[in-house]
C-alpha cells in the first residue's frame, strides 16, 4: 500500500499520514487537496505533501477518503515555503495552511462560484413555426408579446430560418431583458410559466476583467533613476538581494514600474509587496495604468470568493503576471516568479505577530524568491537596520538615490517643544502656536494638512477625577480607551467593550475625564479650531472596509478634504501632490517605548510622515511637536541623516547584544492561572539554560503582562549569528515538548517568536 502525508487545518506540528486507496492511487498528486477523517468523527481538507511506502507503526492508519482536486492548488514552491516557515518560525505548519489558504478553500463548502441567470427559448419553441404557436398563446398579453420579441431581437433567435440553430444566438441575463423590455418582472415570469421561456444559471467570475495593458504609458526615467536603475541590473548580476536606499518622492516607484515591464519582456511573473492595503490603492492605480488587466491584487481586505478566483487564476494557463499585494500573497501560487519588490521594506506590519506562523513576510518573500532563482528589491527612503547592515556588509547590493524627482528639496522640520509651551499655557489642546499658524496659512492657500497622531480613539485612558481610578479590561492588563463614537470603553488589545461608567467604583465620584489624545478628539479640535477644514480622519477604527480606504485617499486626493488626522497608517509611502504642512503631534509616546527598537521606529516614523509633505512645486514644512526636543533622533529625523542614525544605533546594538549583531528569540508561555505562568516560565528558562546557558535572560512579566484572560511570560534568547540556527530550533521545540508533557502544564501554551520586531 502507498502512504500519503498530509498538513491539517489544525495547530499541529508534522504532517499526519493516512493509507491511499488503490482506486484513488493514480489521480493522488502532492499539493493536491483531499479529505481525511480525523479524531473520532471530524472530517478535514487536508493537502498531500508527501507520497511513499513507509507505513507508521506508532498509530493504526486511516484512508483518505476523496480526493477534491484533479491538478494541485499549491505547486512545489509553495509547498517547500510553507515548510520553510514552519520550520524558521517554529511554527506549527498546521498554521502556516491556515494562514496561507482562503477560507472557501479549506472548508468544506466554503466557496460559492458566482453565477448569474440566464434566460432562453424553452426547448419546443426553437423553431419558426412553434414560435407562432409562441405568438399565438401570447395573442391577447400585448406586454408579454412585446417582452417576447425583444428578446428574440437581442439573442438573434429571430433571424433564424428553419430550425434550431444555437451557434449565432447570443445568450443574454434575464435582468438585461428586463431592461431592454422595459417590461416588470412579473411579465418575464408569466412568460416562463407559459413554459417560452427558460432560465438558467451560469458562473461569472467576480474578478475584474479590466483594460488591455499600455506598456507604451510607462514614464520615462529621468538621469539619476535611469543610473539607479542600472545600478540595480548590475548588483543583480552578482547579488540576489538589492536594497534601493532612495529619499521619499525620488520616483521608486517609477523605477519598479520599469523593472517590472522588463520581466514581463522575459515572460516572469513579479510579486510586488506593499506593508499596507491603504498603500494598494495608490500604487494599483499607477500599475494599472501601465500593465492593465495583466495586473492582480490580493490582500485581506477582498472577500474570501475573490481571494480563491485570484487562486485558482494564477493556476491556469492565464495568470495574473504582476501581483500586488500585503504580505499573504506570498502565498499565492506563482507558476514563473522572476523578480519581487518589496516596497517599504522597512514596515514592521510586513511581520505577523498573532496568530502564529509569526513570520516576517519580506523575509520570507527574500526565501521564496531564491527558490525560483528570482531576484528581490527592497525599497525605502529608511532602510531597516537589517538590511541596510547586509547592504554594507556586501551581502545585499545597494543603490542610493538621493534626489527628489524633479528636484524638490526636502521638507523644512521644524521643532517645538511642546513642554515649555504647556507650562506657559500656550497650547491650544494638542496644537502649538506655530502649527496653528501654519495650518491656517496651509487651508487658506488652498494647500492640504496631514496630522500624525499614533493613539486612535478620543482618549488613551480615563480616569476619575476626584480619585484618579482608571478602568481596566478585565481581560487584559492595559487601561481602556475611550471612544466617543460609540460612546463606550475599548480594549485594544481583546476587542472588548465597556459602558462609561456613571459613578466610580472606587470613590463614587460621577466624573470621569479623558486623558491623552486619540485621534477621534484630534478631530474634535480640529473642528473647533479650523471649522473651514474639510477634514477626513484615517486609522482602523474608519477603514474596516476596502471602499472606506478608497474613498479616504480618493478624497484627499482629488482635494474634497484638505485636511487628514491619522494614525501610521498614513506615513505609509502614500504620494500626495498638495500637502505644505505636516503636524507630528507628539513624538514622544514613540520614543517613550519599552523597546531596543523604540529609536529606530520613531526615526522611520518621523522621518516617513515627513515625506508625505511638500510633493509638486513647492518645499514642504512639517511641525514636529515633542517634550524632548533635545534627544538625538529628532535632530537626526530635522537633518534627515539617515547614516548618522544608523551607526548610532548600530553602536548600541553592538554593546546590548541586539540585531543585526545577535539574533533574538522570544518564547512565550500563557496560562489563565498566573501562577502557573510563573512556575513555567521559571522551569522553561531553567531548561533552556541548560543548553543554552547565559544566552537566556528571562522570564519576565512583558509591558502587557495579561491579554485576554492569558498571563504571560516571556524569556528572550540572544544568540550568536554563528551559532547552528538549525540545532536551536529542535534543541527548543524539545524543550517545548517537554514542558507540555508535564500534567500541570496540559492547558498552558508555549510559543516562539523568531526575529522578533
Ligand atoms: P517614491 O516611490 O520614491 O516615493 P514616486 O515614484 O511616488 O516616488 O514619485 C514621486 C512623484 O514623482 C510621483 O507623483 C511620480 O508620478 C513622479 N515621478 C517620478 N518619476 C517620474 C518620471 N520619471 N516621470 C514622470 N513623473 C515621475
Ligand atoms: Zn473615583
Ligand atoms: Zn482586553
Amino acid at each position: 500500500m502507498k502512504y500519503v502525508d498530509v498538513i491539517l487545518p489544525l495547530p499541529l506540528y508534522g504532517c499526519f499520514t493516512y493509507g491511499i486507496p488503490n482506486e484513488m492511487l493514480g489521480k493522488l498528486k502532492i499539493g493536491i487537496r483531499v479529505i481525511v477523517p480525523f479524531g473520532k468523527s471530524k472530517t478535514y481538507i487536508a493537502i498531500a505533501a508527501h507520497i511513499h511506502d513507509n507505513k507508521p507503526t506508532e498509530y493504526k492508519i486511516k484512508n483518505i477518503i476523496r480526493i477534491i482536486d484533479e491538478s494541485p492548488v499549491l505547486l512545489d514552491n509553495q509547498l517547500k515555503l510553507w515548510e520553510w516557515l514552519a520550520d524558521y518560525y517554529i511554527s506549527p505548519i498546521g498554521d502556516v495552511y491556515k494562514a496561507a489558504l482562503p477560507t472557501g478553500m479549506k472548508t468544506q463548502d466554503g466557496y460559492k462560484p458566482k453565477t448569474e441567470t440566464y434566460i432562453t427559448l424553452t426547448k419546443q419553441f426553437r423553431n419558426e413555426r412553434s414560435l407562432h404557436d409562441a405568438f399565438n398563446i401570447l395573442a391577447r398579453a400585448t406586454q408579454q408579446q412585446k417582452a417576447l420579441v425583444t428578446f428574440l431581437e437581442m439573442s438573434h433567435w429571430d433571424s433564424l430560418d428553419g430550425d434550431e440553430c444555437r451557434e449565432s444566438t447570443v445568450e443574454i441575463t434575464k435582468e438585461e431583458l428586463i431592461n431592454e423590455s422595459h417590461c416588470t418582472t412579473a411579465i418575464i415570469n408569466n412568460i416562463i410559466t407559459r413554459n417560452i421561456l427558460v432560465t438558467y444559471e451560469k458562473e461569472v467570475g467576480r474578478l475584474n476583467k479590466g483594460i488591455e495593458p499600455h506598456l507604451d504609458k510607462i514614464k520615462k526615467l529621468n538621469t539619476y533613476q535611469q543610473e539607479a536603475y542600472n545600478s540595480i541590473l548590475f548588483n543583480f548580476l552578482k547579488k540576489d538581494v538589492c536594497l534601493l536606499h532612495g529619499v521619499t518622492s525620488s520616483g521608486k516607484t517609477e523605477i519598479y514600474i520599469h523593472l517590472i515591464e522588463q520581466e514581463l519582456q522575459k515572460k516572469k511573473q513579479v510579486l510586488y509587496l506593499l506593508p499596507e492595503i491603504a498603500l494598494t490603492v495608490q500604487i494599483m492605480e499607477r500599475l494599472q495604468r501601465v500593465f492593465g488587466n495583466r495586473l492582480g491584487i490580493y490582500h485581506s481586505k477582498y472577500s474570501d470568493a475573490e481571494r480563491v478566483e485570484i487562486w485558482k487564476k494564477q493556476l491556469s494557463d492565464n495568470p495574473y503576471d504582476v501581483i500586488l499585494g500585503a504580505r499573504s500573497a506570498i502565498f499565492l501560487p506563482i507558476k514563473n516568479l522572476g523578480m519581487v519588490i518589496i516596497d517599504e521594506e522597512h514596515e514592521t506590519s510586513f511581520k505577523q505577530q498573532d496568530p502564529a506562523p509569526r513570520y516576517n513576510a519580506r523575509n520570507a518573500a527574500i526565501v521564496l524568491a531564491k527558490m525560483y532563482g528570482a531576484k528581490t528589491l527592497l525599497g525605502t527612503a529608511t532602510p531597516s537596520l537589517e538590511s541596510y547592515y547586509n547592504a554594507i556588509k556586501g551581502k545585499y547590493g545597494l543603490v542610493e538615490l538621493n534626489t527628489r524627482y524633479k528636484d524638490i528639496a526636502l521638507p523644512e522640520i521644524d521643532v517645538v517643544d511642546i513642554k515649555d509651551l504647556q507650562h506657559r499655557k500656550m497650547m491650544t489642546g494638542p496644537f502649538s502656536p506655530k502649527l496653528i499658524f501654519n495650518i491656517k496659512r496651509a487651508l487658506n492657500n488652498d494647500e492640504q494638512v496631514i496630522l500624525f497622531q499614533n493613539r486612535r480613539g478620543f482618549a488613551p485612558m480615563v480616569e476619575c477625577k476626584e480619585c484618579g481610578w482608571v478602568p481596566h479590561c478585565t481581560n487584559c492588563d492595559v487601561s481602556l480607551t475611550m471612544h466617543k463614537t460609540t460612546n463606550q470603553l475599548t480594549c485594544h488589545y481583546c476587542g472588548y467593550t465597556y459602558q462609561i461608567p456613571t459613578v466610580c467604583p472606587n470613590c463614587g465620584g460621577t466624573e470621569l475625564r479623558g486623558r491623552g489624545y486619540g485621534t477621534e478628539k484630534i478631530e474634535d479640535y480640529v473642528k473647533e479650531v479650523f471649522p473651514e477644514a474639510r477634514l477626513a480622519r484615517m486609522d482602523l477604527d474608519t477603514t474596516r472596509t476596502r471602499s472606506a480606504y478608497e474613498r479616504i485617499i480618493s478624497d484627499f486626493s482629488m482635494g474634497r478634504t484638505n485636511l487628514l488626522i491619522g494614525t501610521q497608517m498614513i506615513s505609509k509611502g502614500l504620494d500626495f501632490d498638495k500637502v505644505s504642512v505636516v503636524g507630528i503631534l507628539n513624538a514622544d509616546s514613540m520614543l517613550n517605548y519599552p523597546d531596543f527598537r523604540a529609536y529606530e521606529h520613531s526615526f522611520m516614523m518621523m522621518a516617513q510622515v515627513s515625506g508625505r509633505a511638500g510633493r509638486k512645486g513647492k518645499r514642504g514644512l512639517v511641525i514636529l511637536q515633542t517634550k524632548s526636543p533635545d534627544t538625538p533622533v529628532i535632530s537626526q529625523v530635522v537633518s534627515n541623516n539617515y547614516k548618522d542614525f544608523f551607526y548610532g544605533q548600530l553602536e548600541e546594538r553592538k554593546t546590548f547584544h541586539y540585531p543585526p549583531y545577535y539574533r533574538l528569540i522570544y518564547v512565550y508561555l500563557k496560562h489563565r492561572n498566573d501562577n502557573v505562568a510563573e512556575t513555567a516560565g521559571i522551569e522553561m528558562a531553567s531548561r533552556l539554560r541548560q543548553m543554552f546557558g547565559s544566552r537566556v535572560l528571562g522570564p519576565d512579566r512583558p509591558a502587557v503582562a495579561k491579554v485576554k484572560a492569558m498571563n504571560i511570560r516571556k524569556i528572550v534568547l540572544k544568540l550568536e549569528l554563528q551559532i547552528n540556527i538549525k540545532k536551536v530550533r529542535e534543541c527548543l521545540h524539545f524543550a517545548q515538548l517537554q514542558m507540555m508533557e508535564d500534567s500541570r502544564y496540559s492547558s498552558l501554551q508555549i510559543y516562539f517568536d523568531v526575529d522578533p520586531l
